[in-house]
């Protein structure tokens, strides 16, 4: 099947189960990339996918609980953790425990600005890595992503600009 008959397929699947024009954006995305539309799902997924973000599951946790949600901490990570199986979310784990879900899924490459504790995105492109090892026997790679720590420039006395 090529794309375009799998697209309308895909269309025809969504409009048999659920009428199209009762079902938002967030709950096609769900429904498309196989994960179970639930309300609580539906509005992480809104706050999510609002905008290219990296988020933590406490962030997200606060932003929900904010907006009017009644949800815990432990389902805000479970729906996170269903989100990336299904390909919806990156999952960067930097600084130990802390971890950031990231809205863009292509690979690419991050600055960490250590001071603010907040990710930039690094275009794939702007990123050459000359020598890289083998994987240890058995294993191979799977992808290679740099994180460029970065740190504000402390102000300058005016007379030395
Ligand atoms: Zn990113």
């Amino acid at each position: 099947m090529n794309s375009s008959a799998e697209t309308l397929a895909t269309r025809s699947a969504i409009s048999e189960d659920m009428e199209p024009a009762k079902r938002t954006c967030a709950e096609i995305v769900l429904h498309m990339a196989g994960v179970r539309v639930t309300r609580q799902r539906v509005a992480l997924a809104n706050l999510l996918f609002e905008r290219h973000r990296h988020i933590t599951a406490e962030e997200l946790y606060a932003e929900a609980t904010t907006a009017g949600a009644d949800i815990s901490l432990a389902t805000v990570y479970n729906t996170l953790r269903h989100f990336r199986d299904a390909g919806l979310v990156r999952e960067l784990a930097l600084e130990g425990t802390k971890t950031y879900f990231d809205t863009n899924t292509s690979l690419h490459h991050h600055f960490y600005i250590e001071d603010e504790r907040r990710l930039i995105d690094v275009p794939e492109g702007d990123v050459a890595l000359h020598r890289i090892p083998d994987a240890p026997d058995g294993m191979s790679i799977t992808s290679v992503e740099v994180i460029v720590r970065v740190r504000s420039r402390p102000a300058l006395p005016a007379d030395e600009r």
